[in-house]
Order: C-alpha cells, then structure tokens, then sequence
C-alpha cells in the first residue's frame, strides 16, 4: 500500500508526546533481534526510516542510551508517563532516525520492505517472510529502500 498523504502522524498511547513526519519515509523494516523483542514485548520491532530532518516532536521525551551490537551508542527515546517508545538514532550525528511504526496514527498501509535479525526470529514468524531478509545487522540499506520504493510504486 503506498504511504498516505503527508504529514505522517502518531504518538504515544497516552497521548502527551506526538510527533509528524513530513516527508515519505525511507523504508520500513522490521527487526527480529532480541533487544526489539524484549523492547516491543512481542515478536519484532517494526522501524520506519526518516530523515532526521523531517521529525517534529511535541511534548517532552525521556532519553535511554544503550550499546548496540556493533558497539554504537543507540539512543532510545520515549514517553515518560506511559513508557511507549517513539524513536531510535544512532547518534546525534546522525541523519536518519528510526520511528517505531507502530505508534503511527493509521498502520493500515504499513508493510516491512525487508527483514533483519531473523537468526532470531520466532519461528511462527519465519514462515512469512518477504523481501530483503538478512540474517543479522544488513552491511548497508539499499536494498531494503530498493524494496520499498518498489513497494511503494
Ligand atoms: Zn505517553
Ligand atoms: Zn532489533
């Protein structure tokens, strides 16, 4: 499904941090590491890939910085009166930031261009895998933003 008109819309599940992206992201993926199933409680972490630039947060967020696998600093942005996670980047330098897809407004469009970690993926999951599947962190992102723009039409 293509990506709805633009700004892209969501927040937290309680509601006092919102935030708009105003530009069509760069790919969706999701992520079968450990951390994101420890993070989301659930299978997989599902990202959307935006430019820096074009996030706009209103309300405060909290800050949990952790070390990745590759030994980077990932920065963990959250609401702090329910806790939902909102954001991921890697560094201040950084231009692109990870939205956690799921606190989207509408999700009805959304579909991961690609997989990642899938070494450890829930094996219920494996079965329905498309796209760009890698089975730890992918050596660069091209192919799952190929994919996307492909999906995206
Ligand atoms: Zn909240
Ligand atoms: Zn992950």
């Amino acid at each position: 499904m293509p990506c709805p008109s633009l700004p892209l819309t969501g927040g937290c599940q309680c509601g006092a941090a919102r935030y708009e992206i105003a530009a069509e992201p760069l790919t969706a993926i999701a992520c079968h590491c450990m951390q994101c199933q420890k993070q989301s409680a659930s299978a997989f972490g599902m990202t959307l890939r935006v430019a820096r630039e074009s996030v706009t947060v209103k309300g405060t967020l909290a800050r949990w910085d952790r070390k990745a696998e590759s030994g980077n600093i990932l920065t963990c942005l959250f609401c702090p009166v329910c806790g939902v996670r909102l954001i991921h980047q890697a560094g201040e330098a950084s231009v692109t930031v990870n939205l956690k897809a799921g606190t989207l407004d509408d999700t009805s469009w959304l579909k991961p261009a690609g997989h990642i970690w899938v070494e450890s993926a829930q094996p219920w999951v494996r079965e329905h895998l498309a796209g760009p599947i890698y089975e730890k962190a992918p050596p660069a992102f091209d192919d799952l933003i190929a994919a996307w723009r492909q999906e995206q039409g």
